[in-house]
Parts: structure tokens; sequence; C-alpha cells
């Protein structure tokens, strides 16, 4: 699937579904971006995929600070000269039940999963208009659509992805761009790592394909999305979770 020479900036491609998408979309031919706020992990990333002959680059963001972002923007701009695919899919948890829900946890997980995705698609859209073509993914999740017992911060931010991917798909489709969510459902990552075994068991039986997700199923759904094949669909949200949420 065409991403070949493509430009594909990965927001959180250091660890997990990013990184994934990172190594997917560098062995397809993209001249990928690695932005995250994880420096070591980072430039981790970039040496794996030059030492297997794709092309990446780390650029340090974060994503809840416009000034961080506008900055990165500016930096891969500046070394490329275009941006054709952005995937907003740096993303936190910060769980806990609505009566124990802290201020701080409320407005971080906002302020990256949530500021954080319109920020890095303010900082492109411009750029994309002018050269009439983008491909914009957002990272959504099974609890955006069906909430999820102690996530009300997580689940706010991921059902406000599809409002907003939903939005921008009216607004930009004439201009060439498409913009469409994922909704992983729960993929084996360090974010699923903090929970215990036995809940992860537990949901691997509630999916009919009778597994947990891997990284690599979303980054496949990522590819897609983000090929120039895909051209004609503009405003899904494509779930990616073995039938969970039938
Ligand atoms: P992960 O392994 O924790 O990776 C997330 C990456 O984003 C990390 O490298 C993290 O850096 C980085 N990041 C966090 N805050 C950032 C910020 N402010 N600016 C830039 N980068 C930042 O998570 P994952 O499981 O791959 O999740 C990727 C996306 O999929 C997220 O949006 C998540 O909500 C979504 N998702 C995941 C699942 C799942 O089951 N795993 C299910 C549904 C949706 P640090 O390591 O330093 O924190």
């Amino acid at each position: 699937m065409g991403v070949r020479g493509r430009v594909a900036v990965i927001t959180g491609g250091a660890s997990g579904i990013g990184l994934a998408a990172v190594k997917r979309f560098a062995h397809e031919g993209a001249k990928v971006v690695i932005a995250d706020y994880n420096e070591e992990a980072g430039r981790e990333a970039e040496k794996t995929v030059r030492e297997t002959g794709g092309e990446a680059v780390f650029f340090p963001v974060d994503v809840s600070n416009r000034e961080s972002v506008d900055r990165m923007v500016g930096s891969v701009l500046e070394k490329y000269g275009q941006i054709d695919i952005l995937i907003n899919n740096a993303g936190i948890t910060q769980d806990a039940m609505l009566h124990k829900m802290t201020t701080e946890q409320w407005e971080r997980v906002l302020a990256i999963n949530l500021s954080g995705v319109f920020h890095c698609t303010q900082a492109v859209v411009r750029h994309m208009r002018e050269r009439g073509y983008g491909r914009i993914i957002n990272t959504s999740s099974v609890v955006g659509k069906f909430g999820n017992v102690g996530q009300t911060n997580y689940a706010a931010t991921k059902a406000g992805v599809i409002g907003m991917t939903q939005t921008w798909a009216k607004e930009l489709g004439r201009t060439g761009i498409t913009v469409n969510a994922v909704a992983p459902g729960f993929i084996r990552t360090p974010m699923t790592a903090k929970m215990p075994e036995k809940i992860l068991s537990m949901m691997a039986e509630k999916v009919n394909v009778g597994r947990l997700g891997e990284p690599e199923d979303v980054a496949y759904a990522y590819l897609f999305l983000a090929s120039d094949e895909a051209s004609y669909v503009n405003g899904i949200v494509l779930s990616v979770d073995g039938g969970l949420s039938l």
C-alpha cells in the first residue's frame, strides 16, 4: 500500500503501537518522523529503523505544549519540505474512579490525548491545505465508544477524538485531506502492561478472535488509512479490537 516516499509524522512513535507503526511505515518506504517526548526510546527507535535500512528521524515533542509542537513541525518542514501523513497516536492513561479522580489526572490526560491531537493537527493543516494533500489519522479507543470503569478522563478524550475526526473530515475533505480514526481494543503495549495479567486474560476471553491485539495489528490499520489508495475513506472510526465491540 502506497506510503513510499511520503513523510509521515507519528506522535508517540517511540513505544508500543506508535513504534510498530514507525517500523512498518519505514519498511514500506516512508520517511518517518518519530515525534515523542521520550528521548531515550525515540533515539533507540531511530537507530533500530536505520539499522534495518529504513529512514526515520527522531524529533522531541510534548504534544500538550503548542510551542513544542510548532517547533517539531517547523523542524520537519525544514528537513523534508513537506508532511504528507500525521498520525496522532501519542496518548496516556491516568486511571481513577470518578469519586477519586484528581483535577490533575483529569487535566493531564485531556492535555495530551485531546489538546495534543488539536495542536498537532492545527500545526500541520495549513501546510497540507496548501499542498492539497494529507492523511490524518487519530487514535481513539474502544473506550471512547463504550466508556470504561475508572477511565472518565481517558474515555472523554477518546470520544472527543472521534468528534474532532468527523468534524475535520467534513471541513477538509474537499482540500485533498482525509481524516480518519482508529479505535483499538486491548493491545499488548507498555500502556496495558500496567494492568494486572488476570484482567488482561479476562479481556482476551471477551475478544471474538480469542486474543489480545498486538501493536502491529493497529500499525496495519494506520498504514491502510495513510495510503494513497485510501483517498475515498474519510471520517470513519476503524475498530481494531478483534470483535470486542460487537
Ligand atoms: P505507549 O506504549 O505508552 O506509548 C505512548 C507513547 O507516547 C510513549 O512513547 C509516550 O512517552 C509518548 N507520549 C506520552 N505523552 C506524550 C506527549 N505529551 N508528547 C509526546 N509523546 C508522548 O502507548 P500505546 O499503548 O502504544 O498507545 C498508543 C495510542 O493508542 C494511545 O493514544 C492510546 O491511548 C491508544 N490506545 C491504546 C490501547 C492499548 O490497549 N494499548 C487501546 C486503545 C487505544 P513515555 O513512554 O515517555 O510516556
